[in-house]
């Protein structure tokens, strides 16, 4: 039986940027990007900022077009949405929680009125009553209780935390297959971020959803999901079950990201194996290997060819020539 939910296929997308005199520029922001999620299953997208991985989440999620390659849900291909409907079927399935739980919130709206659009968008209530059911039952899955306090406040009457448990339960509202996790607790309190994580696996768990979890934290991602993909520059370099990527790192690019971790322990960054320069500008991206004008390795083949994904076992694939 196929347990594929969501498949991505050489999936690339540019976004075109007017410049100075009408000079215009192409941001290779995601490039042949292929990699599936099972039902069920929790797989961590990380990189740096600028890697690709939002603009990864945002095509999945409907709101950028793809410039190239094929997407599909349960073996579906999504194509380009004809009608709203279709629009909010597909939004209805793979929803988005948003990095920034300040800013997603109409801070002019109670948590009510926040609260009730997903519902009454997807007409999921048959009455007021059982409106008013969802709303407190969904506040109270996130740990808001008693929902009935929390209804007419505003978003500034709320903490950061609470703000977010708001957004995950608006999230899990529509009852989706897939959400899409946009670093969710990046801009909380460290001391509130487990809360929230584990709030998420929980979730996840009960409610039979299938994760795709973007971080720039390796050791978030450790404990969010059972695989790993890492980007660098647009591109997939790395992808496997997320003990052996992290235990045995093959790409060099990932090797630096592990070594330049936080040691759990101290909390202090170990010194990063030696990678030259700054990442590259995606409007004129090396040729070849991606990570060619970093890379301690990169030999002249790493500039002229882009190396292709290569399976080294175990569901383990790796973007290098040195493979
Ligand atoms: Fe380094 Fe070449 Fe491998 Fe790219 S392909 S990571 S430049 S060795």
């Amino acid at each position: 039986m196929n347990n594929v939910i969501l498949e991505l296929k050489h999936v690339s997308k540019h976004f075109a940027l007017s410049g100075l005199r009408n000079i215009s520029k192409v941001v290779h922001a995601m490039d042949d990007v292929s990699f599936f999620l099972n039902k069920g299953e929790s797989l961590a997208l990380v990189g740096e900022s600028g890697s690709g991985k939002t603009t990864t989440a945002s095509v999945i999620a409907g709101m950028y077009e793809k410039t190239s390659g094929e997407i599909y849900l349960d073996g579906q291909p999504v194509l380009p949405f004809k009608t709203r409907e279709a629009s909010l079927r597909y939004k209805k399935k793979v929803q988005m929680i948003f990095q920034d739980p300040f800013a997603s919130l109409n801070p002019t709206h109670t948590i009510r009125s926040i609260l009730e659009r997903p519902f009454l968008i997807h007409k999921l209530a048959g009455s007021t009553r059982e409106l008013e059911a969802m709303l407190c039952d969904s506040l109270e899955m996130v740990g808001l209780s008693p929902a009935k306090e929390y209804l007419h406040r505003f978003p500034h009457e709320l903490s950061g935390g609470q703000r977010q448990r708001v957004n995950i339960a608006r999230t899990f509202a529509v009852s989706p297959e897939i959400i899409l996790a946009d670093e969710p607790t990046s801009m909380l309190d460290v001391s509130i971020r487990i809360g929230i994580m584990n709030m998420m696996l929980d979730l996840k768990e009960k409610k039979h959803v299938s994760f795709l979890y973007i971080t720039h934290d390796l050791a978030g991602a450790r404990y969010m999901s059972t695989r790993i993909a890492v980007m660098y520059a647009g591109m997939i370099m790395e992808i496997g079950p997320t003990e052996e990527v992290i235990a045995n790192a093959v790409h060099p690019y990932v090797q630096l990201l592990k070594a330049s971790a936080p040691a759990p322990q101290e909390g202090v960054r170990k010194a990063a194996i030696p990678a030259k320069g700054e990442i590259p500008s995606l409007v004129h991206p090396p040729s070849g290997c991606r990570f060619h004008t970093r890379c301690p390795y990169a030999k002249k083949i790493c500039s002229e060819e882009v190396p292709a994904m290569r399976d080294i076992g175990n569901g383990h694939f790796v973007r290098c020539v040195l493979v």
